[in-house]
């Protein structure tokens, strides 16, 4: 089975069970600032997730494409890449377990004719928040798993909940023997066989089935949805009964060239990290980034960066071909693949910047060292002097067996990243910054009305949308009835009144939990991230977000709401603007 065919299998599956098929977006988020990449095929669905209608129905399927930056360390095992594709269903207060249950079973068994004993199923243990999920283990044991392959396990691993307020439930996940013949295994074998990648999670079950507020469960949905998440490239792996995901046919191709010139061997973390990288930056480029310093530039450049660097080491060279693969594999998928010629020159452009100061680098690298230390100076040095992104020096300290000193790496950058920031406001104020300039103050304007509604209608009037061009902003909150003339007043009199104070925007870089705990808003999605970079704006808000934003309100102008309306049930809609 190709994965062309398993792909066409699973859309006439999910079709003929009434589900409508919604194309997958670009990698980069077309209205979440906040987040760098689509890590997941329910995000761009969350609005609908909240109660918005789709247009569509309330059944949809897709495969999306997702990239996630925080698998970058585990890329080189059989299982994980930096791009990935995740096929998903999505029941949206219509039906629940047991109907999601039995579809999973039988798209993986009838479909992909996967073998039912080696499957295995995890479940919700039970918590304060919400009981054991023996209606999930049940259900399995009806479509045909037997009870000793399901496993009960806590909430860190089988219950979502992406933020302080809205829905949660427990998931379940399914695995995968990828080998055949595990049988039995009692709890503790089945986490033994996990963590060896010899059962391997293929997708997630979401049930979302409760309502959380300021961190607590606080009853049952009245509309409760499904949201289904599964690995394309494993549900290829175990359709095509390999056993990592590199010898599918999705990778064959790349694999086949890095080897055969090179003569490293196919199994090693380095033909699999330089074939995930060049395809993770095939995707990018074709979604529209080009390497940059920042945002989503950077990461490409680091991709870029790191693939040139192992790819010099194991004696491959010409990255053409393994363009040419990804594009013979994925240009009937994602038409802007097809572009071979454009995407290679962006790749050749990058890599001839990095050779010029590559092997100086490593020369300086070897003279830098010092009785098997490197300093976080000299590894600043090597960031800023010659290109090289943290994780390359790394490597090549760790092949060497060098420590570096990170925290004094880590000082540096923050030293030279203020230096950086003070450049930009320079440049702002000298009124150079041009293009987009409207966009960021309403960015600004946004959190300076999410904060004015908690003042004036109360703390549960928080943002479930937000969108934003040249001419207006709109911002999606919960609240049951239409603003009076008079809270609508208030609200623009209270950030007007900001804005005159003329408050300081600063920006922090944190972990989501210390967000949490600093007390930010934040938003939805944050599960998936690794760093959220948090706006406050004096001490009147303080958003988790990706910017960007006015150094001061006082260049915001006069805030004016234009519009306040129903968007959906609950949720009411501003639009406003800045004159
Ligand atoms: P894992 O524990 O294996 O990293 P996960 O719990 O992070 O998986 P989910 O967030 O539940 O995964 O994502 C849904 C599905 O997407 C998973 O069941 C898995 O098949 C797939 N998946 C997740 N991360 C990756 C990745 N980095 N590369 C390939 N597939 C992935
Ligand atoms: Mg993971």
């Amino acid at each position: 089975m190709t994965h062309q065919e398993i792909r066409e299998k699973f859309k006439n599956f999910m079709e003929a069970r009434g589900h409508a098929w919604i194309s997958s977006t670009s990698v980069v988020p077309e209205n979440d600032p906040s987040i760098l990449f689509i890590t997941a095929g329910m995000q761009p669905l969350v609005p609908y997730i909240m109660g918005e209608k789709h247009p569509q129905g309330i059944r949809l399927s897709n495969i999306q494409k997702c990239i996630r930056t925080q698998d970058i360390e585990e890329v080189g095992d059989k299982t994980h890449d930096t791009f990935f594709e995740m096929v998903g269903y999505w029941s949206l207060g219509d039906y629940f377990k047991k109907e999601a249950i039995q579809q999973s079973f039988d798209f993986l068994t009838k479909e992909l004719n996967l073998d039912p004993n080696r499957i295995y199923i995890t479940c919700f243990e039970g918590d304060e928040n919400a009981p054991k999920d023996e209606e999930s283990s049940k259900l399995w044991q009806e479509v045909g798993i037997s009870e000793d392959k399901i496993y009960f396990l806590g909430a860190d691993s089988n219950w979502w909940s992406p933020g302080e307020t809205g829905p949660c439930g427990p998931d379940s996940e399914i695995f995968y023997d990828m080998k055949g013949g595990l049988g039995k295994l009692t709890h503790d074998e089945f986490l033994e066989a996990d963590e060896r990648q010899d059962i391997v999670e293929i997708g997630n079950n979401v049930f979302m089935s409760y309502e959380k507020k300021d961190g607590k469960v606080i009853g049952e949905l009245p509309s409760k949805n499904v949201d289904m998440g599964g690995g394309f490239e494993r549900l290829v792996m175990a359709a095509q009964e390999k056993t990592d995901i590199f010898a599918t046919d999705l990778f064959k191709g790349m694999v086949d060239v890095i080897t055969s010139t090179s003569g490293a061997d196919r199994d090693s973390r380095e033909v699999r990290i330089i074939a995930d990288h060049i395809r993770t930056s095939v995707i990018l480029i074709s979604d529209g980034v080009h390497p940059s310093n920042k945002d989503q530039g950077y990461i490409l450049r680091r991709l870029l960066r790191r693939a040139i660097r192992i790819a010099e080491k194991i004696g491959y060279s010409d990255f053409r071909p393994l363009v040419e693969e990804v594009s013979k594999t994925y240009g009937d998928i994602y038409e802007n693949t097809r572009n071979v010629n454009l995407i290679y020159s962006v790749i050749e452009a990058e890599e001839e910047k990095f050779r010029k100061t590559l092997s100086k680098g490593i020369k300086e690298f070897e003279k830098k060292t010092n009785e098997g230390k490197l300093s976080g100076t000299d590894a600043f040095l090597l960031f800023s002097t010659y290109g090289f992104p943290i994780e390359v020096t790394q490597e090549l300290a760790e092949e060497r067996d060098i420590s570096i000193d990170m925290q004094g790496y880590s000082l540096e950058f923050e030293k030279h990243q203020e230096q950086s920031r003070k450049g930009a406001e320079q440049k702002f104020k000298g009124g150079l910054a041009g293009h987009g300039d409207m966009e960021t103050k309403l960015h600004t304007a946004t959190h300076l009305l999410h904060a004015a509604l908690h003042e004036v209608l109360g703390e549960h009037a928080t943002q479930r949308g937000s969108n934003i061009t040249s001419e207006r902003l709109r911002f999606d909150f919960n609240h049951e009835s239409k603003m009076t003339d008079e809270e609508k007043a208030a609200v623009e009199e209270w950030v007007n009144d900001k804005i005159s104070r003329d408050l300081t925007i600063v920006l922090e870089e944190m972990s989501p939990e210390e967000a949490r705990e600093a007390g930010a808003t934040g938003l939805f999605g944050d599960k998936y991230g690794d760093r959220v970079t948090v706006y406050s704006i004096g001490d009147v808000s303080k958003e988790m977000c990706g910017g960007p934003h006015v150094e001061k309100t006082g260049d915001l102008g006069k805030f004016r709401i234009k519009k306040e309306e129903a968007s959906s049930a609950g949720v009411r809609r501003i639009k406003a603007i800045l004159e």
